[in-house]
């Protein structure tokens, strides 16, 4: 009876495993085309698996299993990677669905491949990994250089930015209608990459890395009419400019392609540049206000009395109803009732309308109940100092009650840097003109003009400011938030500090 039991369960492991049919393999892993070991793989169906143990140590990561929550933390660098059993999260920016993400095997963990095979991965882990899985071999490219290549239209000219790490020799040829730039020592995300562009200036950037060259190989359109080069710096990067006849300034694309379109998919995008800066003549200017948080999102917690999203839109209502007097202005605001509206929406509703200053009115709370004052914020990407990060953060947590994911770290975001130096130049102006009002005829006291890191801010294509009024958390600013006439006082601050920025613009 006893042999008779132990020859079934034999048979039953031994179709069990055949069935499913599984194989492990050892690959051999190359880092610089030098060899660094192997890595043991568990190849089920049509997904390569690697033990856990050993992709952590060849990607010099920090491993945290969570076996109550199944789920999977690897840290590389300062960024993290959160794995869940049929969902990835990289590091916080971007999510995707990757089946069996992880799986058990006697007793030892294994991911699959397909998380450190994808672009998300790459460019945000500035980490590749290329699989054969014919030769049995991985290569770790883990001295990613060359980031990104974004292009941008212009009018006149169609600009090619190349960004890096760190500064690397370059050198430009023409061969015909072709311009080709090579990288000595660039190490690209990708191995090859094209972005069409089709402006009528350039038709299409093919990027190609070799060994030890990164190629970008510019194929120019027929409006052609030579290009220029240049370096920046902070971050590095080579800008080269592709000129074009002006008789074809007509044929041009122009439009804001919409921060509402996720792209993470590629390390490359395009993006048409709005010229919000000139000076639009007899046109109206376009001011849109934006009362933070809404509906689910109650904003930071008061301990009485009216809520922040309550305090915000009151303010935000009635700078709409002073500049809405002025017919100098045309005023949007980005919710007029007690609704939830995603950050990235806010953002949206200022670019379709060709916004030209963004005001966002929150307010303000802090665990030490003596600490007051307003604060007025414009956009970096580094924050001044440590509270205006934890502000940033916690204005930015609003996305906790988004549904869906919207790639706040993502090209839409991120792309139009350049514009964004002058629309953070504009912004710390405009944050300037309206303290100075706000410390006068207001009762709050004046905690100085910061820099953060705000979404609602970023994504805006337009100069704009985030003002914390007040602090909830503190008695006498929150009677003045609640206060009617307090409010009067702020919006009538921010309507004056708007009305000397313009006149020093004209
Ligand atoms: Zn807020």
């Amino acid at each position: 009876m006893k042999i008779k039991k132990i020859l079934i369960l034999l048979l039953t492991a031994v179709f069990c495993t055949t069935s499913i049919n599984a194989a492990v393999n050892k690959y051999k892993v190359f880092k610089k085309a030098k060899y660094v070991g192997t890595m043991t793989s568990y190849e089920v169906d049509d997904n390569i698996y690697f033990d856990l143990n050993d992709i952590t140590k060849h990607l010099n990561a920090k491993k945290n299993i969570y076996s109550v929550s199944k789920k999977i933390v690897l840290s590389i660098g300062n960024k993290k990677l959160n794995i869940s059993r049929d969902m990835v999260d990289f590091d916080g920016i971007s999510t995707a669905n990757i089946p069996s993400a992880f799986i058990l095997r006697a007793s030892k963990y294994f991911l699959n491949s397909n998380i450190f095979l994808s672009p998300t991965f790459a460019k945000i882990f500035e980490l590749k990994l290329d699989l054969d899985d014919k030769s049995r071999t991985i290569k770790i490219y883990d001295d990613i250089n060359i980031t990104s290549v974004k292009n941008f239209s212009y009018t006149e000219k169609t600009r090619i930015v190349v960004y890096m790490t760190k500064k690397l020799d370059y050198k430009l040829d023409t061969v015909g209608k072709t311009l080709v730039l090579t990288v000595f020592d660039g190490s690209y995300i990708v191995q090859n990459d094209i972005i069409d562009i089709n402006d009528g200036n350039v038709e299409n950037i093919k990027m190609t890395q070799d060994p030890n060259l990164f190629k970008l190989v510019i194929e120019m359109g027929d409006n052609f009419d030579g290009y220029e080069s240049s370096t920046l710096k902070d971050p590095d990067r080579i800008v080269i400019d592709i000129k074009s006849k002006p008789a074809t300034v007509e044929n041009r694309i122009s439009g804001v392609i919409s921060p509402s379109i996720p792209d993470v998919s590629g390390s490359s995008s395009s993006f048409v540049l709005p010229d919000k800066l000139k000076p639009n003549g007899d046109e109206k200017t376009v001011v849109v206000i934006d009362a933070g948080h809404g509906g689910k999102d109650p904003g930071g917690r008061a301990v009485s009395g009216k809520k922040e999203k309550q305090i915000n839109l009151e303010i935000a209502k009635k700078l709409y109803d002073i500049l809405k007097k002025d017919d100098k202005f045309e005023v949007i605001l980005t919710r007029s009732s007690d609704y939830f509206i995603p950050l990235y929406e806010r953002s949206k509703i200022a670019n379709d309308a060709k916004c030209d200053l963004f005001i966002s009115i929150h307010a303000n709370a802090h665990k030490d109940k003596n600490v007051n004052g307003y604060e007025i914020y414009f956009l970096s990407e580094k924050a001044s100092d440590p509270w205006a990060n934890e502000v940033a953060d916690y204005e930015n947590a609003s996305i906790n009650y988004e549904e869906g994911t919207f790639d706040y770290g993502g090209a839409a975001m991120v792309l139009h840097s350049m514009a964004r130096n002058e629309y953070i130049n504009e912004g710390s102006k405009l944050a300037a003109y309206v303290s100075r009002y706000m410390s006068k005829d207001t009762p709050f006291n004046n905690n100085g003009i910061k820099q953060a890191a705000f979404y609602v801010l970023r994504g805006t294509y337009a100069p704009g400011i985030l003002v914390e009024v007040g602090f909830m958390t503190n008695k006498k600013d929150k009677k003045n938030l609640d206060n009617p006439s307090v409010q009067e006082k702020v919006a009538r601050s921010i309507y004056k500090g708007i009305l000397d920025y313009e006149d020093q613009n004209k």
